[in-house]
């Protein structure tokens, strides 16, 4: 069997706000126990699910117990997770009052024969198996009756405006994880509360094979983050793959990919990219990407920017 040196890159979002300290630790403590994992030979797999639930349970990034709420006031989450080695994979969508939507993905993946489960049904399975629950936040103010109206597109629309005017236009801090271990097999996995303005029911690219990840031993793995609406419509992580498999390195198959997410649908995204042969690419089209990786010597690299 082949012996590679493991190593596992964790994101937590892309956008313009600066890591916090109390960020960078968790990032850098998130990656440290999903490390622990490959350094015991443990699989790919394992390592990201390990480090999606240390920064879903920080409460620090929009996943998990930080995730954002919908214009109805409700947190609704998605996570994907996939296997390089035989190409399967999990993911909800939807889901809520769950505090590791990843881990749900991961039920999906094991105990269904689907790829998506979505909303209330998906909730109930990770229930069923006993997942966590969300503990419950200081709610936001409910900012539009739950049922869509013209009054919650036109906030909405306004909202959206806003965003594009002040600030930026898609969420920050979602999470997202891409690991090798050391028989050579990849995995990728993400998990988010979304954007700053969705509409109720809204569904980001994150729980969307192809889309938020993608992992195939024979090109690698890719997390993504950033605008999802942008990047579904360009199926960023496949595209970032196939670029791999063709040949490209992990900086270059990003690169080619952003270029026409930006040149043509103006789009916003960061990329974890990962080879199956250890070369990898952190990646970003915004002014900031909360990152970091580690392969188990000295101490995991942690930043926010990334030439
Ligand atoms: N991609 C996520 C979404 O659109 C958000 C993010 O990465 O910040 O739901």
């Amino acid at each position: 069997m082949i012996k590679l040196r493991p190593i596992l890159l964790a994101h937590g979002g892309a956008g313009l706000r600066r890591l916090s300290p109390a960020q960078a630790a968790c990032l850098a403590a998130a990656l440290e126990t999903g490390y622990d994992v490959l350094n015991r030979g443990g699989p790919a797999l394992d390592a990201v699910e390990t480090t999606i639930r240390a920064l879903e349970a920080s409460g620090l990034f929009n996943a998990g117990l930080g995730s954002r709420r919908q214009l109805d006031g409700v947190a609704r989450m998605d996570a994907s997770l996939m296997d390089g080695r035989d190409l399967r994979a999990g993911a909800v969508a939807s889901v809520e009052d769950i505090l590791h939507p990843i881990a749900a993905a991961r039920l999906v993946m094991m105990h269904t024969d689907h790829v998506l489960l979505a909303g209330v049904h998906a909730t109930r399975l990770a229930k069923h198996f006993g997942l966590d629950r969300r503990p419950k936040t200081p709610g936001r103010r409910r900012l539009t009756k739950a049922r869509p109206s013209g009054a919650m597109l036109r906030l909405h629309r306004a909202m959206v405006r806003g965003a594009m005017r002040g600030r930026e236009r898609h969420g920050r801090e979602t999470v997202g994880a891409v690991a090798l271990d050391r028989t050579g097999t990849v995995a990728a996995g993400a998990s988010t509360g979304g954007i700053d303005v969705m509409l109720p029911g809204r569904i980001g690219d994150t729980p969307l094979v192809g889309c938020g990840i993608y992992a195939d031993n024979r090109g690698g793995a890719v997390s993504m983050t950033g605008w999802g609406e942008s990047i579904i419509r360009v199926a960023a992580a496949k595209g970032i793959v196939d670029g791999l498999a063709g040949g490209d390195s992990p900086a270059a198959a990003a690169r080619a990919l952003f270029k026409s997410l930006v040149k043509r649908i103006s789009g916003t995204a960061g990329a974890l990219v990962l080879a199956p042969d250890g070369r990898f690419a952190i990646v970003h089209t915004t002014p900031r990407m909360a990152a970091g990786f580690w392969n188990g010597t000295g101490r995991p690299t942690v930043r926010d920017r990334f030439p």
